[in-house]
């Protein structure tokens, strides 16, 4: 009888710590869903927050991810079309396209990726105007941004030059700012090669002419393709294409922004 007793009384304690760890997996899968209700983009490209260990860690990434702001630079605009083509047209009624248009239309599809992903986001111009160089690296400074990325097209006097290319400015040191100019350059380049498909002409530094001297962050200037290749103003001429350019300078953003968020002392797990 004392036996049976204390069979149950085993069983009975059993069924209880089952009882409470089932309470606790669904507490847990709760939140974890939550969270990727909210913001399902964000969860989308950083899978590795998925694992219930990476969640807490998720925590830290979300606390240092809200310290960063990006701004997103549209070349030319206003009076400057940038490229334009058919090249060197003095009518401007004879202008089929002009690289100002482009620019914009790819960092306003940037813009709504990072911010709905949490991301803290600010624009140079947000429409057809004119902005000088130095005024936009201005903004960039007092806005204390983490990143300026710029957004252009590309156009040479031979028309079978095609492809991206993504600057840097090389005075952009890792001690300062987790991340070397030309890394940051070669994380967007590679993931603008792998969406759009197109010819890899690589990263380079930036001239001093398009240096935009005054700012303090690290510089990404992007030329997503050549206005002046038929192929490449083919593609840009679709809404497809330009999508491709904004998700592929997305990704090359948020890996930036993890390599800085690593080097500031709480890295996240990496997979
Ligand atoms: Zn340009």
């Amino acid at each position: 009888m004392i036996k049976m007793v204390r069979n149950y009384s085993y069983i009975i304690f059993g069924v209880a710590v089952i009882v409470f760890l089932v309470i606790a997996a669904t507490i847990l899968t709760n939140a974890v869903s939550k969270h990727e209700e909210n913001n399902p983009s964000f969860t989308k490209n950083i899978s590795w927050l998925n694992s219930p260990i990476d969640s807490i860690n998720s925590i830290t990434y979300k606390q240092k991810i809200k310290e960063k702001l990006v701004v997103i630079d549209p070349g030319h605009g206003g009076d400057d079309p940038g490229a334009i083509y058919p090249h060197n047209n003095t009518n401007s009624k004879l202008i089929e396209v002009s690289e100002k248009d482009f620019n914009l239309d790819i960092s306003l599809k940037l813009y709504d990726l990072l911010k709905n992903s949490g991301i803290r986001v600010e624009m140079t111009r947000q429409d057809d105007r004119t902005l000088k160089l130095q005024d936009r690296g201005e903004l960039a400074n007092r806005l204390n941004a983490s990143l300026f990325v710029s957004i252009h097209n590309d156009s040479y006097k031979i028309s079978s030059r095609n492809g991206t290319t993504t600057y840097f400015n090389p005075s952009i040191n890792a001690a300062s700012y987790g991340i070397t100019g030309k890394r940051a350059a070669q994380l967007v380049q590679k993931e603008l090669v792998k969406e759009l498909g197109t010819i890899d002409i690589g990263v380079r530094e930036l001239t001093p002419k398009m240096m935009y001297s005054n700012t303090k962050m690290p510089i990404v200037l992007a030329e997503v393709a050549y206005i002046s290749n038929d192929s490449d103003r083919q593609n840009l001429n679709t809404e497809k294409f330009r999508m491709k350019a904004a998700q592929g300078l997305y990704v090359g953003i948020l890996n930036i922004l993890n390599e800085m968020i690593a080097a500031d002392g709480s890295p996240p797990t990496q997979p």
